[in-house]
């Protein structure tokens, strides 16, 4: 199909060969007009019956919306048509027919509920509000991948099979692996570390993570993509840095390259990049002014994670993306380095989104005896993390990083309301297939 061309440009006074989806077919009598939809739009074909031979015309304006074709023909000026140009066939092939009944409308004029778009999400990414969604998910990842690779980083892939976790056991997928018992990586977190010492020093990777998550909530998946970022000798300050510059190239790829998406999604007007440098909130601050809003029914006292009351309470305070600092050693994981003068506060932070968490990370332990020290201290039995542990004998310079949920970065910056629209194929409590 090395000649095919795209509806959008189709140029009038030429012969073109389009194909796509019959989008809609208006039988007007003596004169027919058939829409076909690509990936670029949508292109008029015109059918003046006198003028054309029986059997095409059975052939087109016979077969049910949704099917796909391919026309031959000329392309006319035409004012009155959607894009200004209308297709004069010579040629009409039915590549594939569609059942009358369809599950879900492409064309979006009768509405569908959320599981039924799921469960059918072939057709439901033929609409371009929803496709929209998916190519600015992927200029995003574009974005993210070309400002690490210039500051220096190198991608790479960890397993997503391992012996053990790292964010706490209740969270895990388990698999039989040959016998054994094994389970579903929820963060390549141990593994990143591990390059830092290695002679790639600067790492990320995108890819996936699986998590038991209790609860369906509009912002947890079970699995879910992750952007993870680790880097030897930075603190955590330089490591929000790297992050900040990391979401701004996110949003200026997007702001750039889907004007197109944008428009789509009525949101032209309103996208902005933000700007400057996002406030650093120790987490003592920030609980104060969660507190001071008077909109919390329980207040917060130091030792409390943040609440999704109080993420948004602190969110509508702040008005824009902001970091917490500075958090309490005894919630923060046992990879997450103390500071050697006050070991109740953790060199851990959060980006967050005013609506909710984006990015957590912190400057890491890297002193062998501090890190068996900090297992012990949270309960965890550190030979079963041995492998990790025992590279740090053999020189782990000092590091920082942090991961970030893509869904969560997509559903934030296009004001989803519900992260399962920033996922091709989510999986939750209830959904497995497709
Ligand atoms: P939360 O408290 O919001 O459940 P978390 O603190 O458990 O998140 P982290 O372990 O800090 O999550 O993971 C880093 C980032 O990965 C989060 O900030 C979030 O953007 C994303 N993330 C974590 N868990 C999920 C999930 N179940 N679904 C989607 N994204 C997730
Ligand atoms: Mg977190």
């Amino acid at each position: 199909m090395d000649d095919r061309r795209y509806a959008a440009d189709a140029a009038p006074g030429e012969e073109a060969t389009v194909a796509g989806w019959i989008h809609e077919i208006r039988d007007l009598g003596g004169i027919a007009f058939l829409i076909l939809r690509d990936r670029t739009g949508k292109i008029q074909v015109k059918f003046e019956k006198d003028e054309m031979d029986e059997t095409t015309l059975e052939r087109a304006l016979g077969a049910q919306r949704e099917s796909v074709i391919r026309v031959e023909g000329r392309v006319e000026a035409e004012e009155r048509a959607p894009t200004g140009v209308e297709l004069v066939p010579s040629t009409v092939e039915v590549l594939a027919e569609a059942d009358p009944e369809l599950p879900l409308d492409p064309s979006g004029k009768v509405d569908a509920e959320l599981p039924t778009r799921l469960d059918n999400r072939t057709l439901d990414l033929r609409k371009p509000e929803v496709k929209a969604i998916f190519e600015i998910r992927s200029e995003v990842l574009r974005a993210v991948r070309d400002y690490f690779r210039s500051v220096g980083c190198t991608e790479i892939n960890t397993p997503k099979i391992v012996a053990t976790g790292t964010e706490g056991g209740t969270e895990l997928f388990p698999i039989t692996y040959f016998g054994r018992e094994a389970f579903m990586n929820q963060s390549p977190q141990l593994f990143k570390q591990l390059m830092v010492g290695s002679g790639l020093e600067r790492v990320f990777e995108v890819g996936p993570i699986f998590r038991a998550e209790e609860h369906n909530t509009p912002r947890h998946l079970n699995e879910a993509t992750m952007i993870d970022f680790e880097s030897a000798f930075v603190d955590h300050h330089e490591a929000m840095d790297v992050c900040e510059g990391t979401l701004r190239a996110a949003y200026e790829g997007v702001a750039e390259h889907c004007t197109d998406q944008l428009e789509t999604l009525g949101m032209a007007d309103e996208f902005g990049v933000p700007d400057g440098e996002f406030p650093r909130l120790t987490y003592q601050t920030a609980i104060e002014r969660a507190n001071a809003t008077g909109e919390l029914d329980d207040v917060l006292v130091w030792g409390d994670d943040l609440s999704t009351e109080a993420e948004r309470a602190l969110g509508a305070d702040v008005g824009g993306h902001y970091f917490v600092t500075d958090w309490p050693a005894e919630i923060k994981p046992f990879y997450i380095q103390d500071y050697d003068d006050d070991p109740e506060t953790s060199k851990g932070f959060d980006l967050m989104h005013p609506r909710m968490e984006l990015v957590s990370g912190g400057q890491r332990e890297h002193r062998y005896d501090e890190l068996v020290a900090g297992f012990e201290r949270q309960g965890l039995d550190p030979s079963q993390f041995d492998y990790y542990t025992e590279l740090f004998r053999f020189g782990m310079p000092p590091h920082a990083g942090w991961a970030y949920g893509v869904e969560r970065l997509v559903m934030t910056m296009l004001d989803l309301p519900n992260i399962r629209e920033s996922v091709i194929f989510p999986r939750d409590r209830q959904r497995l297939s497709p």
